[in-house]
Order: C-alpha cells, then sequence, then structure tokens
C-alpha cells in the first residue's frame, strides 16, 4: 500500500543514518527528498508541506546535528509526525456498537466499495466481536445492488432485510431498524445508494435516511486508488452528512497511499478501515503506529 514512497524514503534516510555526523544543511536537503516523495505518493501539497515544516521545527529545535545518531533521530521525528498526520480521535476498528441494536451508516459513491465493504465489515462484527448484525440495502434504483448484498450476506453468514418491491430509501431504514429491535440484532448496516458522482438527489436521500436512522457510525467508503479525488469526495459528504471515518478501499492496487496521508489532515476524519482486496476477509485496521512504521520500513 505504501510500496513506492516506502521505497524512496528509505533511499533517504539510508543516506542519512550512514553518515555520522549532520550539518543543518544535510537535514534540509533530506527534507527536501522527503517531500517531493510525498507529493510522488499524492499527498496533497499543504500537507506535504506542513508535514516537512513539522520535522524541519522538530529536527532544528532538538539540536538533532548535535546527537550521537543524527540519522536515527531524524527518521523518528518523521515517524513520529507521520503518526500524527494519521491519527484519529476514535480508535482504529473500533465501532461504536453499543446499545443494541446500533446503526451503522454507510455512504460513498457508486463503484467504491460500498457494499462489498458493508459484508466486510458485518463479517468482521459477527466473527472478532460476536455481534448479531442485520446488513440492509437502500439502493433502491439498482436491483442488482440490492441483491450483491443478499447473496454476500449468505456467503458469510449474515442476515439481510427481505427486499420488499417498490419500497423507498427511508421505508427501508424503518423496517431495518423494527427488525433489528424484533429479531434481536445488536448492529444493523444500511447500506445506502451511490451514484457515480455527488449530486443533490444523492445527498438528499442519504440526509433523509441518516435523520431516521440517526447512525452511530456513518462511514464513508471510497476507492483509495482516486487519491485526491478520495479526499475531496470524503470532505463533501462530511460536510453535508457527518461523516465518523473513512473506508479507503483497493488499497491493495496502490504502491503510492497518497489518499491515506492527506485524509485526516485535509477532512479531520479518521482513516478506521483499508479494503485490500475483493475477499470477504480483506480489511485491515488502519493503525496509524503500524502503517508509518510500514512506511519507514
Ligand atoms: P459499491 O458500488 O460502492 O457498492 O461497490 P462494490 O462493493 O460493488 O465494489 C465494486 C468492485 O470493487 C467490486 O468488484 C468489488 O469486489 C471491488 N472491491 C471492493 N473493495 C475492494 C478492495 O479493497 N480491493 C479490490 N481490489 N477490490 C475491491
Amino acid at each position: 500500500m505504501f510500496e513506492n514512497l516506502s521505497e524512496r524514503l528509505s533511499g533517504v534516510f539510508d543516506r542519512l543514518t550512514k553518515q555520522g555526523s549532520l550539518s543543518e544543511e544535510d537535514v534540509k536537503t533530506a527534507l527536501r527528498e522527503v517531500r517531493v516523495a510525498l507529493l510522488e505518493a499524492d499527498v496533497s501539497l499543504p500537507v506535504a508541506r506542513d508535514f516537512v515544516k513539522t520535522v524541519q521545527d522538530k529536527a532544528t529545535g532538538q539540536a538533532v546535528t548535535k546527537s550521537v545518531t543524527p540519522g536515527q533521530q531524524v527518521v523518528k521525528i518523521v515517524h513520529d509526525a507521520l503518526v500524527d498526520v494519521l491519527k484519529g480521535e476514535a480508535e482504529p476498528g473500533a465501532l461504536k456498537v453499543d446499545n443494541p441494536p446500533a446503526p451503522i451508516l454507510m455512504v460513498g459513491l457508486q463503484g467504491g466499495g460500498k457494499t462489498t465493504t458493508t459484508a466486510k465489515l458485518a463479517k468482521r462484527l459477527k466473527e472478532r466481536d460476536g455481534k448479531k448484525v442485520l446488513m440492509a440495502s437502500l439502493d433502491v434504483n439498482r436491483p442488482a445492488a440490492m441483491e450483491q448484498l443478499a447473496i454476500l450476506g449468505t456467503q458469510i453468514g449474515v442476515d439481510t432485510l427481505p427486499i420488499v418491491k417498490g419500497e423507498n430509501p427511508v421505508a427501508i431504514a424503518k423496517r431495518a431498524k423494527t427488525q433489528a429491535g424484533l429479531g434481536g440484532y445488536d448492529v444493523y448496516m444500511l447500506d445506502t445508494a451511490g451514484r457515480l458522482s455527488i449530486d443533490e438527489e444523492l445527498m438528499a436521500q442519504v440526509e433523509a435516511v441518516r435523520d431516521v436512522a440517526n447512525p452511530r457510525e456513518t462511514l464513508l467508503v471510497v476507492d483509495g486508488l482516486t487519491g485526491q479525488d478520495a479526499v475531496n469526495t470524503a470532505q463533501n459528504f462530511d460536510d453535508r452528512i457527518g461523516i465518523t471515518g473513512v473506508v479507503l478501499t483497493r488499497m491493495d492496487g496502490d504502491g503510492r497511499g497518497g489518499a491515506a496521508l492527506s485524509m485526516r489532515a485535509v477532512t479531520g476524519k479518521p482513516i478506521r478501515f483499508v479494503g485490500l482486496g475483493e475477499k470477504m476477509d480483506a480489511l485491515e485496521t488502519f493503525e496509524p503506529e503500524r502503517i508509518a512504521g510500514r512506511i519507514l520500513g
């Protein structure tokens, strides 16, 4: 997921750590290379700029150049800055699902991986947290999407709300809530409709669903391969709907990872999970410490 960036940075830091002593100029040069590496990884310009400035301030403040292992010191500062830029308040992977039945609203554009992720998360909640989960598709314009969720439900052994033809999304959300209460479910997940791009009709629909469901978590599912567009989509959904976190999908296909690095800094919302493939187990929690470690090798 961060292969290219990781490779670039390890080149920079290898050179730095090999040197016995560092001048301020050495550090500056290295940080210039870090900035270029971030930009090549499709990290947004303001985020890359802020990042390098933070590291630079700390590096000079801590008199890195005078320390015994200056190169290591710089790597440590970069590591901590990476964790900072990735970290959110919510604990990664821990969804708020107390007070059953807890509604989770899944939102995003069509093709971003929303339905797949709904099922992946349901499976995780069932298997790791022992939750009884109900899934409902609200995508009334695309019967295939509703069927897709039902098929995935059967595959992972999670119930889906029976499909009733002609029902509107708000009515489905209400029925899911009732059914979740009656059936003793811990969690019910609402897989909302997606569009190819953000439009008023979609937003109004998701908003109406949000208002009846009053979700504990609203997760935006977005294709990580779309880079800065993913960040813009998250910002748009957050402005209009209010999201509690992001799931970045297709990170198995992205060696750059810029969307992941810019997401929290630009939107203020943490990435909670990443999708790493089409299989139902291909979902990982997004843990800043581990990710920073992975980036820095
Ligand atoms: P939706 O329209 O947002 O509900 O998107 P879908 O869940 O139908 O996903 C669209 C396609 O992306 C499907 O073929 C999924 O199998 C695929 N997909 C979803 N998540 C991932 C992922 O993390 N990695 C990869 N490689 N494919 C994914």
